[in-house]
């Protein structure tokens, strides 16, 4: 705890251990600090309650600063032991999906081919059904290497300068055949010469992923718009459906990855939970945000803030 004469009021064994200095108590805070990012972060944001993760020492603290009375809480958690467990996460859900990737593969041209030599309807039934859950395993497995390797940043952001206009039209194209079936009016509201700096390639995942939500939860013959305008700030892009809409409970959660609202809305639609967090991973990588507006019964509208500069 530090007064507002940066003098240290108060400190306990761990924080002396971090702080890497014993006899710190009564002295000045900017004196004691051996780590000048620390305290370039207190010294900044002066007033402001903050929480920031650094790094000291080969540990990753999370640092929380709270202001009471003209006080100054600085509270540490070493957080390094969670980082690992992150690491061997993702680790993990990079090998598996490589391991699984080829023989997935494989089964699906075995199926394919056997399929073009089959007449008995009852066999060709089967094999219908059996390609149609290797699609969804193959799905899944995409999704899961795309956010393994956004997770680990393996994925570098290339911006171009984009058509959007374009690229959302044959994003649309691509979905003809899940919009169709529903009988969906989606409707390419991007002005032309709309010119977007972005990742193209990620930005067709994302707006791949916004556009088939917005087609797969809405109702039989709603409507899906896509618009985008540019603030001084940034590129906003809008995919907004007429569908079911989200629970204000769930709006928190529907970014984590696997959370699907609830199983039984899911299950018709298929999907595998890991699309919206795709989607924020790849706004993230651009420094963006996004934000959902929701009305059960009414639909949804999915705004994407991409940075001009
Ligand atoms: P999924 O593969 O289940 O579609 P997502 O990560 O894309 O996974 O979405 C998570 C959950 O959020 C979905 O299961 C669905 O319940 C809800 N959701 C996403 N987009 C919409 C939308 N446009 N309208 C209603 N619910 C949606």
């Amino acid at each position: 705890v530090i007064d507002e004469c940066e003098i240290i009021i108060y400190v306990n064994d761990y924080a002396k251990k971090i702080i890497n200095s014993e006899n710190i108590l009564g002295k000045n805070f900017k004196d004691v600090i051996q780590n000048n990012y620390l305290y370039s972060i207190i010294a900044h944001k002066y007033k402001k309650d903050i929480q920031e993760e650094i790094i000291i020492d080969d540990k990753k603290f999370l640092i929380k600063i709270y202001h009471i009375d003209n006080k100054k809480f600085i509270h540490f958690t070493d957080i390094t032991p969670f980082e690992v467990y992150k690491q061997a996460k993702k680790d993990f859900v990079s090998n598996v999906s490589h391991e699984l990737k080829t023989p997935i593969t494989v089964l699906k041209g075995v199926i394919e081919t056997l399929s073009l030599n089959i007449k008995d309807e009852q066999k060709l039934k089967f094999l219908n059904i059996a390609l149609k859950r290797i699609n969804q395993m193959d799905g899944l497995i995409n999704d899961l290497l795309i956010l393994a390797r956004l997770e680990a940043q393996e994925y570098k952001v290339v911006k171009t300068q984009i058509n959007l206009k374009g690229l959302v039209q044959s994003v649309i194209e691509d979905l003809i055949h899940v919009s169709k079936e529903k009988e969906i009016n989606i409707l390419n509201k991007v002005p032309n010469d709309f010119k977007i700096n972005a990742d193209e390639n990620k930005l067709v995942i994302l707006l791949k992923n916004l556009i088939e939500n917005a087609i797969k939860y809405n109702k039989y013959g709603g409507k899906v718009e896509i618009k985008a305008r540019k603030t001084n700030k940034n590129f906003i892009i809008e995919v907004k459906d007429t569908g079911i809409g989200i629970p204000k409970e769930a709006l928190p959660l529907i970014f984590e990855r696997f959370y699907r609202v609830d199983k039984s809305r899911s299950k018709n639609v298929g999907g595998t939970g890991l699309g919206l967090s795709i989607v924020k991973h790849i706004t993230e990588a651009h420094n963006g945000k996004i934000r959902v507006d929701s009305k059960l019964g009414e639909g949804s509208t999915f705004k994407v803030y991409l940075p001009i500069s």
